[in-house]
């Protein structure tokens, strides 16, 4: 195979992972990022690794919930009243997504990358990337018995469809053994295949792997545009250009912006879904990872500490931190685990999952700049699905099948 000269744009969950499996096909890397490396949502996030949980978003039972969204900010899901205007292509393109069949459709195009999750995983910690900071098993907790009961339900169908290992049984709190539960969680039921990594840790190894691969990482480098074969970057000394055979956008959920210069594309083809998370100096951690499903909140104990991690806040406003909402999520989180209202919290984060109206990626090349690929608009699966797309691209750029059906990640047009 000859070695192509690529750029990745974006090195957040999805770039960094690009730029692995590239560079392990022995092409010639260079991967640039407004800021950081691991910048967007890609550090603080819940560092959840879930084939079994990891479905579009858009669903039936969602529309009643985005409407109390916009009623009210004391709710998972908030949408800026000003901002419904500049969100109605994508809502309207969301809300037909939203029906028992586009569902269906959907979750069988994501389900090719997330039946190969866990495999990617696996090759690059055969490489030496680490995967460390959190552990196996995930338990879901609910104040509710009836709504566990067909939420496990829907899983142990999924569990056999996807032919691994069944949830656990629903057990009472006290058979749960996990004394940070407050009273309102009556059950819960843990399910074995799930796993968790500190996502920071992950990003800070897969740099060192990409400078000792020789690829040439370039932070506060911010692409502004592209043609055919040349990117135009802005950095601290000014604006130049970097050439390449193969160019991947993985801007998250900055993307609109890239793809605002190039003819035939929607401008709206992603929307940030903000959420939040914050670190609790607990004495004592959660045994494994938890999720309040009640609350749609997740406590998670990583590298020594427990991460809180929720909301999701639709807008047009791609970097925002709201004090009032970063406050809700701790109230949520006190409600079902001891102690959180009292412990000292500590980095506060905020970031952006790049939203799509399907629920699935874009992982695609452009129509007509074929030498463009996009690949973002992972919603809340990017780490679930970052190595698996690092792959898929990499089979792409090296002309190769990538083995799956590829239509359902083309990129929206008009
Ligand atoms: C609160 C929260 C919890 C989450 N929990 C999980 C979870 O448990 N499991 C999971 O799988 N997913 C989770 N996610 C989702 C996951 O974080 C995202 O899907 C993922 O980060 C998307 O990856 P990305 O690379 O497309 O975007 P990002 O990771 O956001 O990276 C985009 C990168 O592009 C850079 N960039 C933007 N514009 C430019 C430009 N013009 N030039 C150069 N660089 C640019 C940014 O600086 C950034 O580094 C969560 C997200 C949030 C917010």
């Amino acid at each position: 195979m000859a070695s192509k000269q690529v750029l990745v744009a974006g090195a957040g969950l999805v770039g960094l992972c690009t730029a692995y499996s590239l560079a392990r096909e022995g092409h010639a890397v260079t991967l640039v990022d407004k800021g950081r490396m691991g910048s967007g949502a890609a550090r603080g996030n819940g560092g959840e690794i879930t084939p079994l949980q990891a479905l579009p978003m858009p669903e039936p039972a969602l529309v009643t919930q985005l409407a109390e969204g916009v009623i009210s900010n004391r709710h998972y899901f908030t949408i800026a009243p000003l901002a419904l205007p500049r969100l109605t292509v994508f809502g309207v393109q969301f809300l037909r997504n939203c029906t028992t069949g586009r569902l269906k459709r959907n979750t069988a195009a994501l389900d090719q990358l997330v039946r190969g999750a866990m495999a990617a995983f696996d090759s690059f910690h055969r490489d030496g990337i680490s995967l460390a900071g959190g552990g196996w098993g995930y338990l879901n907790v609910h104040s509710d018995p009836e709504a566990l009961r067909v939420y496990r339900e829907a899983q142990i169908e999924r569990a056999r469809l996807l032919g691994i290992e069944e949830p656990g049984p629903i057990l009472s709190r006290a058979e749960l053994e996990e004394p940070l539960l407050r009273e309102e969680v009556t059950c819960g039921y843990r399910i074995p295949t799930e796993r968790y990594i500190d996502p920071d840790r992950f990003c800070t190894e897969l740099h060192e792997a990409l400078e000792e691969m020789g690829v040439n990482i370039r932070p506060h480098t911010e692409l502004l545009s592209l043609d055919d074969t040349r990117a135009t970057v802005r950095t601290g000394q000014g604006v130049e250009t970097i050439g390449f055979d193969k160019a991947v956008v993985s801007t998250g959920a900055w993307l609109n912006r890239q793809l605002r210069g190039i003819p035939g594309l929607t401008f709206s083809a992603v929307t940030p879904g903000t959420g939040y998370s914050f670190h609790a100096e607990m004495d004592t951690l959660p045994r494994t990872l938890t999720m309040g499903l009640h609350r749609k909140t997740l406590i998670v104990p990583m590298s020594g500490t427990a991460r809180v991690v929720g909301l999701m806040d639709f807008g047009f406003r791609v970097e925002r931190f709201e004090r009032h909402r970063m406050d809700f999520l701790r109230e949520q989180a006190s409600q079902f685990i001891h102690g959180l209202d009292e412990t000292p919290i500590s980095r506060e984060w905020t970031g952006p999952r790049p939203m799509t109206p399907t629920g699935l990626p874009y992982i695609s090349p452009v129509r007509s700049h074929p030498n463009i690929i996009v690949a973002t608009g992972h919603n809340m699966h990017g780490l679930t699905l970052g190595p698996v797309t690092g792959e898929v691209v990499s089979a792409l750029v090296s002309d190769r099948d990538p083995g799956i059906d590829m239509r359902p990640f083309a990129l929206p047009r008009f």
